[in-house]
């Protein structure tokens, strides 16, 4: 689209094993390692560590994707320490546990950005995730932990099945379980009544995002129906409540809506006018993709034709007006 001059491009380089085992084990790292290299998993590697296991498969570059996103929020999170903006679409990987793979994620490279954050003498930082599936992996790092709020909004019921309402992870928790069809008029009903009043009220120091594209109406793994507008509103709305804000991705498993997604909130952070038709070169990625499920065999015109989706409001239901109450309470059980 035009949108991104090379001087505002930093190629995300791999993260240092030392800076990473602050969190993950040393041998689960040099599980991933091994798995990298010989492409096959041992029967105790794969018990321990659930790589090649529960849907977490053994690839090419096991290891040194991880290690790159990782090193990539990293030095997003370094590089807002006198304030800023960073997106860094290839992180946001919110399963990742210290000692085994999860929900496709091997390593948590949100865990290790806010880690960097906190090293920067931050103490006062807000993680909010919009990945259709709860960060449970981020929510229990920080379990306890009241310097940095992490709030998720999911669809209620999904993978990993956590993340209930009254999930409060000893009160660094904030949990807002969405229902099936959660439509764009909701998701400004929770960010109104609920997301926006929490971080405003905090005034934090700094905010990360976890932008996953899952939640959109043409993602194949949830059952959620926003369009990418809610996606920017949310961008739009963060981009000025702290002076820091790091910005990745996350889950997404439809790459049309993906590529249209992040690059529409590239557009966003930077204020950019997105125009109703794509540019013939940013047309030609879209068509050049690969898309191996039913909706693929015969993509709308628009996946390659526009980056902003027509807007997806409807009723905003009792139970999200209840959701957003719920979550503004300090204490359920007061
Ligand atoms: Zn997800």
């Amino acid at each position: 689209m035009g949108w991104l001059p090379d001087e505002r491009f930093i190629v995300a380089p791999m993260a240092e094993p030392k800076a990473v085992t602050r969190f993950h084990a040393p041998d689960y790292l040099e599980a991933l390692r091994r798995a990298e290299k010989t492409q096959v998993v041992s029967d105790v590697d794969r018990d321990r560590y659930r790589i090649g296991a529960e849907g977490n498969p053994v690839y090419k570059e096991i290891y040194r994707r991880p290690m790159t996103s990782a090193g990539g929020v990293m030095l997003a999170c370094r590089l807002t320490r006198d304030g800023g903006i960073v997106h860094c679409p290839g992180g946001g990987t919110h399963h990742g546990r210290p000692s085994r793979a999860s929900g496709f994620c091997y390593l948590n490279d949100p865990v290790l950005g806010l880690l960097t954050w906190l090293d920067l003498g931050l103490d006062n930082i807000v993680y909010l995730d919009i990945d259709a599936h709860h960060g449970d992996g981020v929510q229990d790092a920080f379990h306890n932990d009241d310097r940095v709020l992490t709030i998720s909004i999911h669809e209620a019921g999904r993978w990993p099945f956590t993340g209930l309402a009254d999930d409060r992870a000893g009160g660094a928790a904030r949990n807002l379980p969405a229902p099936q069809g959660f439509n764009d008029s909701e998701m400004r009903w929770l960010m109104t009544h609920a997301v926006l009043p929490l971080i405003a009220e905090r005034r934090p120091q700094a905010i990360f995002l976890q932008c996953g594209a899952d939640a959109l109406e043409e993602d194949p793994l949830a059952k959620l129906s926003l369009s990418n507008n809610a996606h920017f509103a949310v961008v739009a709305a963060l981009r000025d409540m702290a002076p820091r804000l790091v910005v990745t991705g996350g889950g997404g498993y439809n790459p049309y809506t993906v590529g249209r997604c992040w690059a529409g909130a590239w557009a966003t952070l930077n204020r950019i006018p997105i125009p109703p038709r794509t540019t013939p070169e940013a047309e030609a990625v879209l068509r050049a993709l690969v898309y191996n499920r039913a909706a693929g065999r015969n993509p709308p015109a628009h996946w390659f034709t526009t980056i902003q989706d027509e807007a997806r409001d409807g009723v905003v239901r009792d139970e999200i007006k209840r959701l957003a109450d719920l979550t503004l309470f300090e204490r359920l059980d007061a």
